[in-house]
């Protein structure tokens, strides 16, 4: 007998099956053709899928002195809204997670607001002491400032000191200077650099919002083992014809014209990642041009249309949003497999929905892709086999968890 069992369609190796999933302590014990038993039963209907929670590597919660951007209350329920189970919080916070009294008090703030399971961070910026009374889940460094300014001014220095995976803001601070709008060569520079220190370095890499052309082509010709990447749906979906139209678009990078985003959809079997890089900002600072967009309440959604219209399979993004997450990051307790923590998402994948941000859970209040109309929705979300989300409704009170280093 089962805590809980779900009866239905979902994926295993690539292949669609129909059948049980067995709960027990909140871990996936059992993948099953025969019928399970369980103490609470959740059966799903012919167009539902069970699918992973996704795990977003790429989240800026702000909160801190930043409150009215976004609370990590606020932007772990938006997560669960989306169908996001595990959130990688970004440090660059006011005041910046650069010290230990920082990061300890972030940490305190998630143990009591988070609703999803989370990651902590750590910025690297000549701040090697700092780095070693800490024990984060993974470093991030800025080669070039973005939101909170702090940058490294040796990346070389900054990545050797980290003691677990470097998550790299790959824009080049001298060409930002030669290069205000940030045009590609600007982030092309920043990976061929990251990707030469790492092959010296040896050490796990994980390489944001690759959004150029020759940035992926260059990731794709040297693919070192320690090294993952990730494209986010703003760069997928959107192009710079969107933000002339739109300047709330602004977003670092920037988007890119046309043949940039066909050329990461034409290799997005290849892609490992797909993550957010949600940064939200209240909308009077939108248009007073603070660059960053919020993205948790859209991205599996916008994922699942891509789905429908057959740019993407089902198992791919499983892969890029929950299984590759959870290898590239050395996540104990979560994937999508025997013994890892039941989270998962049940979506309605012909439902067709309109993106309207007053209905969503982000201090943002406002979405890139309003109005728009997706055909895919997460009608529940379970973290640890518990009920956390249905039909847009956030059930009960935070239980997130910090994730297990395997
Ligand atoms: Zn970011």
């Amino acid at each position: 007998m089962y805590d809980v069992v779900f009866k239905g369609k979902f994926l295993i190796n690539g292949n669609l099956i129909e059948g049980y999933i067995g709960i027990s302590d909140g871990k996936i014990a059992k993948f099953s053709k025969a019928k399970l038993k369980g103490e609470e039963i959740f059966r799903t209907q012919t167009h539902e899928v069970i699918l992973p929670g996704m795990i977003d590597v790429h989240v800026h919660l702000r909160d801190f002195n930043q409150k009215h951007k976004e609370t990590i209350e606020s932007g772990t329920k938006a997560a669960l809204h989306g169908g996001v189970t595990t959130v990688f919080d970004m440090p660059n916070t006011d005041p910046p997670i650069i010290n230990r009294t920082t990061f300890e008090e972030r940490e305190k703030l998630f143990m009591k607001k988070a609703f999803s399971d989370y990651a902590l961070s750590f910025l690297i910026a000549d701040n090697c002491d700092e780095v070693q009374k800490v024990d984060a889940d993974f470093y991030k460094i800025f080669m070039g400032a973005s939101t909170g300014g702090i940058y490294s001014k040796n990346f070389e220095k900054d990545y050797s000191c980290a003691k677990a995976k470097v998550s790299v803001h790959a824009e080049d601070y001298e060409l930002i200077q030669k290069f205000p709008k940030r045009e590609p060569i600007v982030e092309i520079k920043a990976i061929e650099k990251a990707l030469s220190v790492s092959e010296r370095l040896k050490k796990p890499l994980h390489i944001c919002h690759v959004s150029t052309k020759e940035g992926l082509r260059l990731l794709l010709e040297k693919y070192f083992p320690w090294v993952s990447f990730e494209v986010t749906p703003h760069h997928l979906f959107l192009t710079k014809d969107d933000f002339v139209k739109n300047q709330l678009l602004k977003v670092y990078p920037p988007l890119r014209i046309k043949e940039h985003a066909r050329f990461l959809w034409e290799n997005i079997k290849k892609v490992p990642i797909i993550a957010s890089d949600h940064a939200p900002h209240a909308l009077e600072e939108k248009e007073n041009g603070s660059a960053g967009l919020p993205g948790l309440e859209t991205e599996l959604a916008l994922l699942f249309t891509a789905y429908n219209r057959r740019l993407i399979s089902l198992w791919q993004i499983v892969e890029k949003t929950s299984l590759n997450p959870a290898k590239a990051f050395s996540l104990k307790n979560k994937g999508f497999g025997i013994g890892k923590d039941a989270d998962l998402i049940i979506v309605n994948l012909k439902e067709e929905w309109r993106v309207k941000p007053e209905e969503f859970y982000t201090n943002a209040k406002w979405s890139p892709f309003e109005g728009w109309t997706l055909k895919g929705k997460v009608e529940q979300t379970f973290l640890r086999g518990m009920l956390v989300m249905e039909e847009d409704e956030i059930i009960g009170k935070p239980r997130g968890e910090r994730i297990e280093k395997g």
